[in-house]
């Protein structure tokens, strides 16, 4: 029976602002304050930088460059094709320094689905709420001759001209900073600008200066400023659309998606939209103490709805379309965007795959187009293959889609893809596809001598991403050989593992851990971290690391210890940097916990696959309670497209995906009494916690539909068949509860028996 979701508005306790609060040596989140639709193809941005920099929104800023269409899916990616516009009065002014104005928070509304602000040096009042592809804005200006708005492409190659016959401004921004990346040529973002109201005069900007006499300026930064004039109190409307591929294409994503709508009905159409994903998730705790809770709760599920932006658009048909970042070609069907799978494959792609697997299977149409037009599937995109972090977690993505169930998944042409990946290096970039590839196969880990970098991480990333393989292997019934393989491979961990420390080290091509290892270092044969937080890279064999470790207790020791130690580090391997990933580790107060990034978010989990589960519990609501606050200074490191919110979603409702593909969410401890939760086919789910409070964080016991449940880890079948989950919660851990083995979720090698990879010997170590 689907009962219809309660007509609430949970936009309201979403915060844009939290984890805006950032600069260069620390993030808070490094975030932006979006004003979007959910997967929304453009984000805006209220600016506050000058020059296009990367910190294009920062809380403390005191003055307003723009309102900007920008696709920034990280500070550190850079951004590419965007734009700003900015309304000002008086002198004709161009440049952010000159065009800025002061503002303030309090006089400052930020949505979901809607920005507002007032720019107090003009007394204008600047609004902006958008469409997937398009955008309304509208400016309240006072009583003036000369009521401007800025248009700026950007760039060192944008383009645009004035049609004051037709109260319009086209143009392209051709802007493209990624480290390592390259647009095809052809690469433009086409944007059409319609306002309600006659211009009195305009002027372009080419190069240093305007001029007054050209309708149309190319080359270098360009941009126009179009001037009104107004009676105190008078709005002025811009109905903008943007597109990949054409400006035809733009004027049909304008006509289809702004058309005539007034501010306020696309202001609510956004709310909707938004709320439809918001609401599927109803927190009913009540209580007044836990609002911050609620709020970041849904300021992190506005996170996670952000990203992959889509990056497809409608022809006059209403086809799916899009512009290949990789061929410069119009493809059919669908593209999406702006992710990096290095932290995403954790938690934030198996969320949609678990309640959104319609939506889901879209997406992964996108994943199988990546590899039709490039040849590679994505690991980090945006919106073209990029060289940051590593490969292959594609394996992990469509592993997990696919036992979730995620309808109409072109498996031949994935299975392809994942096949390639798990052997090939890409020829420049050495995130996608797997560097070290042919040395991996050969030894059984990627060797640190052979000038791949981070080879710990990979080789720890590769053995489970090849578990992955597997599991797909099996189920699509590829060949012994095959199965194999990726059986032995699933277990190349052990290779890595350093008997004399307890934790993963690099090794060389014969065999040699470095004389001179220091756990504490970060980077150099790991990435963005050190062995404390990459030895538990293990996701789909925990009960094989603890084997390696020495047993139950052993394993229990070396999890306790990254609580214990003091937050000390080496950055020998940054030149002596300290990057601001270990200085978010070293202010926390966690002890070696680096929760502001991904390699670790899932270890506090591990304590299930041992016999003091409530360990699990103890630790993931303090880094509830002490990690996230919806405050701009909310987040502990970078959120990074969602993965970071995706940890408090699943760890708030009480399961985690350790190892996504297994089908098993391991449990934690649910931070609010009561959620309900719409599942995909309009189930409800309920997961209930009576007696849950800030002292009552340990699971005393489960009940699933009533039926006790003794183990440390809920299905999938669980989850998707709704009902009740119910948790009973107590001051005190319960030490009998899912202690034995028998409680443990999933290993590899429990299903495969630990000799599963014994005729590839680990190498020797010495
Ligand atoms: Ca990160």
């Amino acid at each position: 029976m689907a009962a219809v979701a309660e007509e609430r508005d949970y936009t309201r306790y979403v915060l844009p602002m939290v984890g805006t609060d950032n600069e260069f040596i620390l993030s808070n989140g490094n975030v932006l304050p979006f004003a979007a639709r959910p997967w929304g193809m453009n984000h805006w941005t209220p600016q506050t930088a000058v020059n296009c920099e990367p910190w294009q929104y920062v809380y403390d800023a005191t003055h307003i460059t723009g309102l900007k269409q920008t696709h920034q899916p990280s500070p550190w990616g850079g951004d590419y094709a965007m734009f700003s516009l900015m309304p000002t009065v008086g002198p004709m002014k161009f440049r952010e320094e000159e065009r800025k104005s002061w503002f303030s928070h309090k006089a400052e509304e930020s949505k979901p689905h809607c920005y507002r602000v007032y720019l107090a040096d003009y007394d204008i009042t600047a609004e902006m709420t958008p469409s997937s592809r398009g955008c309304l804005m509208r400016f309240t200006y006072p009583q003036s001759d000369a009521a401007n708005v800025v248009i700026d492409a950007f760039d060192e190659d944008s383009y645009v001209q004035v049609i004051p016959e037709e109260r319009k401004v086209i143009g392209y921004t051709t802007q493209y900073y990624h480290s390592g990346k390259k647009a095809p040529d052809n690469f433009r973002n086409y944007f059409v600008i319609v306002f309600d109201t006659p211009f009195e005069e305009f002027a372009v900007w080419r190069g240093n200066g305007f001029d007054r006499k050209a309708r149309e300026a190319q080359g270098g930064r360009t941009g126009v400023v179009v001037r009104f004039k107004t009676r105190r109190g008078q709005q002025v409307q811009a109905r903008i659309a943007s597109s990949f591929i054409s400006y035809e294409q733009a004027e049909i994503s304008l006509k289809r998606e702004i058309g005539e709508k007034s501010f306020e009905t696309l202001c609510e159409e956004g709310r909707r939209a938004w709320n439809d994903c918001l609401s599927r998730f109803r927190v009913k705790d009540d209580r007044l103490d836990d609002l911050d809770n609620v709020r970041m709760f849904y300021t992190a599920l506005y996170r996670m709805f952000l990203y992959p932006r889509e990056f497809f658009e409608y022809d006059a048909a209403g086809q799916m379309i899009h512009y290949s970042p990789f061929t410069g070609e119009v493809c059919p069907g669908r593209m999406h965007t702006d992710n990096g799978y290095w932290d995403t494959f954790r938690a934030a792609r198996p969320f949609f795959d678990l309640f959104f697997p319609d939506w889901h299977a879209g997406y992964m149409e996108s994943v199988a187009n990546t590899f039709r037009e490039s040849g590679w599937l994505p690991e980090w995109v945006s919106p073209g293959h990029i060289d940051a972090m590593i490969g292959s977690n594609s394996a992990s993505v469509i592993a997990s889609a696919y036992f979730a169930g995620v309808p109409g998944m072109d498996m031949e042409t994935l299975w392809e893809g994942m096949y390639k990946m798990a052997y090939h290096a890409h020829p420049k970039l050495s995130s996608v596809g797997r560097a070290g590839a042919e040395a991996y196969d050969r030894l059984g880990y990627v060797p640190n001598d052979i000038g791949v970098k981070e080879s710990a991480a990979r080789t720890l990333e590769y053995a489970y991403d090849d578990y992955c393989v597997l599991k797909v292997a099996e189920a699509l019934g590829k060949s012994p050989e095959i199965i194999d393989t990726f059986r032995k491979r699933a277990l190349n961990y052990r290779n890595l593992f350093h008997r004399q420390f307890n934790l993963m080290a690099g090794k060389d091509s014969s065999g040699r851990f470095r004389p001179d290892f220091n756990p504490l270092a970060w980077g150099g044969d790991f990435t963005e971290g050190n062995s404390w937080h990459y030895t538990w890279s293990v996701f789909h064999d925990p009960a094989g690391l603890a084997d390696l470790m020495g047993g139950d207790r052993a394993f229990i020791r070396m999890l306790d210890s990254v609580f214990e130690q003091p937050p000390v580090f080496d950055v020998s391997n940054y030149g002596g940097q300290v990057i601001h990933e270990v200085r978010e580790m070293q202010i926390m107060n966690f002890g070696q916990y680096a929760h502001g990034n991904q390699p670790i978010q899932h270890m506090i989990y591990l304590y299930d696959w041992t016999s003091e589960p409530w360990k699990t519990q103890y630790h993931v609501r303090d880094v509830l309670a002490r990690l996230y606050r919806p405050t701009p200074d909310g987040y502990c490191g970078d959120e990074d497209n969602g993965q970071t919110s995706a940890w408090y979603v699943f760890s708030a409702l009480g399961i985690y995906p350790v190892n996504p593909v297994s089908g098993e969410y391991a449990i934690g401890s649910p931070l609010f009494r009561e959620v309900e939760i719409t599942l995909p086919d309009g189930k409800i789910l309920t997961i209930s916690a009576p007696e849950n409070d800030d002292r009552n964080r340990y699971v005393d016991r489960v009940r699933v539909n009533g039926k006790a449940c003794t183990v440390n880890y809920l299905t999938r079948e669980q989850l998707r068949q709704g009902g009740t989950i119910e948790f009973r919660m107590a001051a005190e851990p319960n030490t009998k509860r899912g202690v034995d083995k028998a409680s443990r979720p999933y290993s590899f090698s429990e299903e495969y028996g630990a000799a599963a990879g014994s005729e590839q010997a680990p190498a020797a170590s010495f």
